[in-house]
């Protein structure tokens, strides 16, 4: 038997849907967006025969993803950087990594009046986070739409996420260009950033840089600065830089896109792109996988119910930890 057997055929069902992304139908889109959000096995084999179709057509998108803290500008500057990118004949897809989303019955994007300008463009798609499920399967979901998108000819790809938790290296590992934005005078600027988002950064943008706030930006921007000099770069082709921008007045958005085409043309140079993609592909099989081998323990109903039982068994001495992997391996292995 050769791997290849395994490999998901496409059927017609898929080279129609193929075939309509390709064409850029924006209905299409969203329908195979939905197919491979579903759950249930039939549609699973055929969203992964889809990703396989596909699979030459994408990878041709400018991927950033962006964090900062509720309330930084996030939407705010999505909405003037998109439109400015749809004005310039690009095609513009945003999509969100929320897995709170469940708990405030609601996604971060699911309001569009946030994005007021912008989801109103015919050049522009806005997607909400995938609303339910761990970070894994959110981000796994997230990055598949990326991917559809990139088929349907979307050439940027902004994903936003809030800056909570695990979600900013999900977003990280699936973007080419990780922007941080900042607030200005937020007390130590230092403090304000989490160390390892900062670490993550290729560019930090102070946001809301107009009126009585620009030499309080230009000041913040610089104490940033000096903190990433201290941080060695990820890139030796790369220093991410700070930069203030406004949203408001459109001051500072043209110079961070720049920036980031800069480093896109930087690394695809020295193949850092390429091999970062690389990594990326491998790095996702592997947490998807992952995610597949646990699901029995979130969905197999018998598992799910023995599970607090034997947690409790382990906490009070009375299963070796050892002992009771073995029990739940045997238990996954007949679910
Ligand atoms: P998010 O929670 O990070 O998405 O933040 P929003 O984009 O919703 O912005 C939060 C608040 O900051 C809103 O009241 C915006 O009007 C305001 N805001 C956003 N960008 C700017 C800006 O460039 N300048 C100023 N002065 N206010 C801004």
């Amino acid at each position: 038997m050769t791997p290849a057997d395994h490999t998901p055929t496409p059927s017609s069902d898929t080279e129609r849907i193929a075939r309509g992304l390709r064409g850029g139908d924006r209905i299409v889109l969203s329908r195979a967006i939905t197919l491979i959000e579903s759950k249930r096995a039939d549609h699973r084999g055929s969203a992964a025969a889809l990703m396989q179709a596909l699979l030459p057509d994408t990878g041709k998108a400018v991927r950033v993803g962006i964090t900062g803290a509720p309330g930084v500008g996030k939407s705010t500057l999505i909405d003037a950087l998109g439109s400015m990118l749809t004005t310039n004949a690009r095609k513009v897809a945003v999509l969100a990594v929320d897995p709170s989303s469940r708990r405030t019955g609601g996604s971060i994007l699911a309001d569009k009046t946030r994005m007021a300008r912008l989801a109103n463009e015919p050049n522009a798609f806005i997607r909400p986070s995938p609303s339910s499920g761990t970070l894994g399967g959110v981000a796994a979901r997230t990055r598949e739409t990326m991917l559809l998108c990139e088929v349907a000819g979307y050439d940027v790809v902004l994903v936003e996420t809030i800056g909570v938790g695990q979600s900013e290296i999900a977003v990280a590992d699936m973007t080419d260009f990780f922007l941080v934005l900042a607030l200005p005078g937020a007390g130590d600027e230092l403090q304000a950033l989490k160390k390892g988002v900062v670490e993550l950064a290729d560019m930090i943008a102070v946001t809301k840089a107009d009126g009585d706030n620009i030499a309080r930006a230009k000041l913040a921007a610089s104490q940033f600065s000096a903190a990433l000099h201290i941080l060695s770069p990820r890139s030796p082709h790369w220093s991410p830089p700070v930069v203030t921008c406004s949203a408001l007045t459109g001051e500072g958005i043209e110079a961070l896109w720049s920036h980031i085409l800069d480093h896109r043309q930087r690394l695809t140079a020295s193949g850092e792109l390429a091999g970062h993609r690389g990594e990326q592909q491998v790095k996702w099989m592997w947490t998807m996988l992952e995610e597949r081998l646990f699901e029995p323990l979130r969905s197999d109903r018998a598992l799910k119910s023995s599970l607090p039982r034997i947690e409790a068994d382990v906490a009070a001495g009375r299963l070796a930890p050892s002992a009771a992997v073995e029990k739940i391996a045997a238990m996954l292995a007949r679910a």
